[in-house]
Order: structure tokens, then C-alpha cells, then sequence
């Protein structure tokens, strides 16, 4: 499934500098086009999972612009697996061809041939429930189970491989977070000595008690909760221009719902002060840059600045 090389870019910055502070970012983006960053650690060990136990199918869910509901068609039809998306927003069911037509995710999701099932906001709410997924059952005979955002303990294991060897030379090593899985990993697999910073790309308290559920010794993580931008796919001007200017100075794409918001949270800390002199800084750059032609379709539409 991996068709690049990953490496730690060194992320040269004028405000680095001032404060003697180094950031590298892990290219996780550059997996692949599709199957990007965490995507592809979190579901690398359920697709040996899935052929082990002989399925055919993998069902999941999502959002109409989800990374995972594009990692899971991409992966799942090079392993030649029937793959199935439920997704929020039942609206989007009434006329097939025109929601392929103005989303670039759901488009080439169906040109890896996922099926779609279109639900309601509440439907979608009930997905978890025994009750809903023995009518999936029914209405899509047996099938291999992936939850929304992909994370489940063989998603984490597939995140515990995110660092190598070469990695402990960072004191801290920060990630964006959905779900909570990857973060969980790279507790999981970082050294005594490194400290795991967490950005949550959302509103919510139920992320703490999330990771503590998937991490066991290690407790040198914390979440940094100031840099959601109001909330999931939420995102402003100071965002936008913070994007821009990043890829213009370091050639680096982020994308505008996970790593923008980690960049602009880490940056704006050390400008901040809040890291000492000397800090060696790795950042995950976990992908997801298909998004970027769904969110410039929508700033468009509100006549803010594109993501360039
Ligand atoms: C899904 C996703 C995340 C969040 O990962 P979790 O494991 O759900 O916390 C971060 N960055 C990108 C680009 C993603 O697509």
C-alpha cells in the first residue's frame, strides 16, 4: 500500500530560529495520495484482520468529506475487498450523481467502487447499537466492521509503528487528534524521555478518558485544547492565511482540519515561549490533504481566501 519514502523534514522557520527551537515534520502525508498518514497505520492491521477472516466486505463510516471513508475505499479495493461507507447526511442520498459531482471524496470513493448508504443525522447516531448493525447484516450480508475515524486496538498497533529508531533524538513529538488512535499509538511506542503533545481538531471532553483506555504505562502525554478553531472542520482567515504562508516558506501542504490546526497551535506556543531553548520538536504530518478541494469548494461558497 505504501508507494513513498517517509522522512522528517526540517521546517525552517524565521520564528524558530528567534527562539532556538527545532521542528521537524514526519511526512506520513506522502504514504500515498489516497491512504494517507494515520489512515494507513490505523488500517494496515485490520486488512490482514479482515483477509485472515476470510471477509469480503469491509463497512465503515463517516462524514461527507471523511479521510477515512476514502482511505478504507482506496485500501480496500486494492485488496479487492467490497467496501460499503454509511454516511451522515441522508440528504445526500436524493440525487446520487450531482452529490458525486460537487464532492471530490465521495466521487472518487465511488471510483473505487464503495457502495454508499446515506443516513439520517439521528440514524447516524444509533450506528454503534446492535440494533443497526444487524440491519446492515441484512442489508449487506457479512462484512468486516471498521468504526468511524478507523480507531480500534489494531488501528493503534498500526500507529505504535508512526516512530522509528531514528526518533528519540525529539523531546517532544506532537500530533493532531479526531478520534484519539494515533496519539494513542505514539504513547505507546515513544521513549521515557519524550513528551506527546496532543491537538484535538475538535470540541470535546471525552478524548482524555479515550487514550486512557488505549495506553497503559506511559503518562508523559497531555492535550493542548486552545487551537480547535471553534470545532471540527471549523476554520477561519488566520487559519487560511497561516496555511498559506506555511507551504509558501516551507513547500509543505497542511491540511484544513487536522495538521493546520497542530501547526498554528505549535508555532503560536513558540512564539509564546512556552518551549525552552534547545527543544527538538517532531511534528506528524498525519495527511489528509484530499480534503483541501472540499473545504475550497465550501470557502468559496463564503468568500473566504482559498487554500492555495
Ligand atoms: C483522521 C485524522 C487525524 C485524527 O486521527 P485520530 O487517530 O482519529 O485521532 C489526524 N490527521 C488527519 C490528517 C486525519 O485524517
Amino acid at each position: 500500500m505504501v508507494k513513498n519514502k517517509i522522512y522528517n523534514q526540517p521546517v525552517i522557520l524565521p520564528e524558530l530560529e528567534m527562539h532556538e527551537v527545532s521542528i521537524s515534520m514526519k511526512r506520513e502525508d506522502l504514504i500515498h495520495p489516497f491512504i494517507s498518514g494515520n489512515k494507513y497505520r490505523k488500517l494496515k492491521y485490520n486488512i490482514y484482520q479482515a483477509i485472515e477472516q476470510k471477509n469480503k466486505s469491509l463497512l465503515t463510516f463517516g462524514g461527507a468529506y471523511s479521510n477515512h471513508i476514502s482511505a478504507v475505499a482506496f485500501a480496500g479495493n486494492e485488496y479487492g475487498f467490497n467496501t460499503i461507507g454509511i454516511i451522515r447526511g441522508d440528504e445526500l442520498g436524493n440525487d446520487l450523481s450531482s452529490t458525486l459531482e460537487q464532492n471530490n471524496t465521495l466521487k472518487l470513493a465511488a471510483q473505487h467502487k464503495m457502495q454508499f448508504k446515506f443516513v439520517s443525522r439521528s440514524d447516524y447516531r444509533l450506528k454503534h447499537t446492535a440494533d443497526f448493525i444487524l440491519q446492515l447484516k441484512k442489508e449487506f450480508g457479512d462484512f468486516y466492521l471498521i468504526p468511524e475515524g478507523g480507531t480500534n486496538s489494531l488501528a493503534i498497533k498500526g500507529c505504535e509503528e508512526i516512530l522509528k529508531p531514528v526518533d528519540k533524538e525529539f523531546d517532544f513529538i506532537c500530533c493532531s487528534i479526531g478520534t484519539g488512535g494515533t496519539i494513542s499509538g505514539l504513547i505507546n511506542s515513544a521513549k521515557a524521555n519524550q513528551k506527546i503533545l496532543g491537538f484535538p481538531a475538535l470540541k470535546g471532553d471525552f478524548l482524555q478518558k479515550e487514550i486512557e483506555k488505549y495506553t497503559i504505562q506511559n503518562k508523559n502525554w497531555s492535550l493542548i485544547k486552545d487551537y480547535h478553531f471553534g470545532g471540527f472542520g471549523k476554520i477561519n482567515e488566520d487559519l487560511i492565511h497561516f496555511m498559506n504562508a506555511f507551504k509558501e516558506e516551507t513547500t509543505i501542504s497542511l491540511d484544513p482540519i487536522y495538521t493546520s490546526k497542530m501547526m498554528y497551535g505549535i508555532v503560536d506556543m513558540i512564539k509564546k515561549g512556552l518551549f525552552k531553548k534547545g527543544t527538538k520538536i517532531l511534528a506528524i504530518h498525519t495527511g489528509g490533504l484530499q480534503g483541501i478541494l472540499g473545504m475550497n469548494k465550501r470557502l468559496r461558497q463564503k468568500k473566504l481566501p482559498l487554500i492555495q
